[in-house]
């Protein structure tokens, strides 16, 4: 029984350097076109998803933050039409915090979205320029205080170690900052350089200099020990919440849209 729905907007105004997702870049692409497919797609679903308990939507990218307004819009629009929302207990977007305004988020709200996903990755801002990411510190705080004026009930952030010179310091830093915003949940992933990248290439002409498997290791059980000790639990790999707070998508079996890289393929998500 399908229970949960993947949607993926795979367009972003920027490109990271480490980012193998699929994913475009924003400029020049048929935006208005691939919502205009996917709702065509989501209207092929129609009769399997007719006695479904759609218990999750996840959308994720690329950037859905990176639509306007009106696009967003459109969107939500679709999936409100196509999707059965009765038995819906969790509705995520990912977003970049550069790219979130509150009436997007009002938005969001106003649809149903109860879960944000921020790219957060670091909050040094040194590595972030080093990520390719167009994100501030500032941007992130300005998310959590318009969460707070549009009563999101959870958000949850990624973040990332083993980047191109990070020190045991810096991750440190980093975690202390995500534990005294009191986000309640965590997602973090050690840096996977992968080909065809800006860091592959990088890496590939010796001019990226990574901590190495010692010291990543080190950061990962540092991660744990600290999570424990502020109160998350570890429900996967990745993944860390305060109890109630966990991610319900990934337990589902689920379907995928997607029209650029998938067809309709029945997925275990
Ligand atoms: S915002 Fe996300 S999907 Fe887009 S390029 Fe960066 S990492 Fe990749």
């Amino acid at each position: 029984m399908v229970r949960g729905v993947y949607i993926h907007i795979p367009f972003c105004h920027q490109i990271c350097n480490y980012c193998d997702f699929n994913k475009f870049f924003f400029h020049n692409q048929p935006v208005d076109e691939y919502i205009e497919a996917l709702g065509q797609e989501m209207a092929l679903w129609a009769d399997d998803l007719k006695n479904a308990s759609i218990e999750t939507i996840f959308i994720g990218g690329g950037t859905p933050t990176s639509l306007s307004v009106q696009q967003l819009d459109r969107l939500f629009t679709l999936i409100e039409t196509h999707i059965p929302m009765e038995k819906l207990v969790e509705f995520t977007s990912e977003a970049n915090p550069d790219e979130l305004t509150l009436e997007k988020m009002q938005l969001m709200r106003k649809f149903g979205v109860n879960r944000l996903s921020m790219g957060v990755q670091t909050f040094d801002q040194d590595l972030l320029k080093v990520l390719g990411r167009t994100h501030s510190n500032d941007h992130v705080y300005k998310v959590i205080e318009y969460a707070k004026q549009t009563d999101f009930p959870s958000i949850s952030i990624d973040l990332m170690y083993g980047l191109p010179n990070q020190t045991m310091d810096q991750w440190k830093a980093s975690l202390e900052e995500a534990f005294r915003l009191n986000i309640p949940h965590i997602s973090a992933y050690s840096l996977l350089v992968e080909p065809k990248t800006i860091f592959y290439n990088l890496l590939s002409k010796g001019k990226l200099t990574l901590p190495g498997e010692d010291l990543e290791a080190d950061m990962y059980s540092y991660l744990m020990d600290e999570m424990k000790l502020h109160g998350y639990d570890q429900y996967e790999i990745s993944n860390f919440a305060h109890k109630g707070k966990e991610s319900k998508h990934n337990c589902f079996i689920g379907i995928m849209m997607n029209i650029l890289g998938l067809e309709r393929e029945h997925m275990g998500m």
